[in-house]
């Protein structure tokens, strides 16, 4: 990590924890790394707390594609996005002193709402009625009229992010070398009008995924971004596809995702 220097330190204040943050600054300041107070100014961006403090630090700082974020888990167990526990100091210190570190890349997903911003999802896009009744999505998978869903809502998933929601609702888990999106249904209801395929399925990276919002007065969906919703009320289109963006993580060994997986479920 010789020309990575500077890091930013990411975490939610929390008084309980403020001793071992200290004590990680110190580490870092000890070992010629240089602590800043702004994300832009890093190449390393350390995340403290789980999962979900992971996915906040890669939102807040802009996805972004020129630093690798590191996860530092405050709880019992290592996780999915975090290759390090708080107090397994000796590990984080090998790993920043290696010359070269392996470096783990992960897909993240666009979605283009009525052909205006992008917005970048590490784990999912989910499209959700926001009211009690019902909505309508015309699904296109590139030009392709795919199914008319009705039902309460959609699920699309990165790779990394088939551990989370999408496994919920019984998708598959897919590996991150899989560059892919998954698509899973959320209460859909089949009958003779309204049919869907009923089960997730996998689209390769290359493909376009677009969910036409039918205007029938339910047209106000929840759009989640990971663990943000989006405050956009009326919705016509939503295109999600792969990004060209990928987030750099630490690849160390015996940490490979399948090992993660196994040790979070099984
Ligand atoms: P949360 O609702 O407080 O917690 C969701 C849980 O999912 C946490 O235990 C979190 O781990 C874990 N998680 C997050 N990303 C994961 C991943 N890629 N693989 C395996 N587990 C993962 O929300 P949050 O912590 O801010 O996380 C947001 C995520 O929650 C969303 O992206 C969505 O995937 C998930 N979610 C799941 C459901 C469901 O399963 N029914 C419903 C809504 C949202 P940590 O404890 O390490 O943070």
């Amino acid at each position: 990590m010789d020309n990575r220097r500077n890091v930013y330190f990411f975490y939610k204040e929390e008084e309980s924890l403020q001793p071992k943050i200290s004590e990680l600054f110190k580490l870092a300041e000890k070992n010629q790394f240089i602590v800043v107070d702004h994300p832009d100014e890093a190449n390393i961006i350390v995340s403290i707390g789980g999962d979900g403090t992971f996915l906040q630090s890669v939102r807040k700082t802009q996805f972004r594609d020129d630093c690798l974020y590191v996860g530092v888990a405050t709880e019992s167990n290592v996780s999915l996005y975090c290759d390090f526990h708080i107090d397994e100091k000796e590990k984080m210190v090998e790993a920043m002193l290696q010359e070269r570190v392996e470096v783990r890349r992960y897909p993240i997903i666009d979605v283009r709402v009525d052909d205006k911003t992008v917005f970048h999802c590490l784990n999912e896009c989910t499209v959700k009625s926001g009211v009690i009744k019902t909505f309508v999505l015309d699904v296109f998978i590139d030009d392709l009229h795919f199914e008319t869903f009705r039902g309460d809502g959609m699920i699309i998933a990165t790779p990394t992010g088939s551990t989370a929601y999408n496994k919920s609702v019984n998708g598959s888990v897919v590996d991150p070398k899989l560059e892919s999106l998954q698509v899973s249904e959320l209460a859909s209801l089949n009958n003779n009008e309204y049919r869907t395929l009923g089960s997730s399925f996998i689209l390769s990276g290359d493909r376009k995924l677009t969910l036409k919002i039918v205007q029938d007065g339910n047209d106000h969906p929840v759009i989640g971004m990971d663990n943000e919703a989006l405050s956009i009320r009326h919705v016509e289109k939503i295109e999600v596809s792969l990004g060209s963006k990928k987030i750099k993580t630490v690849k160390l060994k015996d940490n490979s995702f399948w090992e993660k997986v196994k040790r979070t479920f099984l």
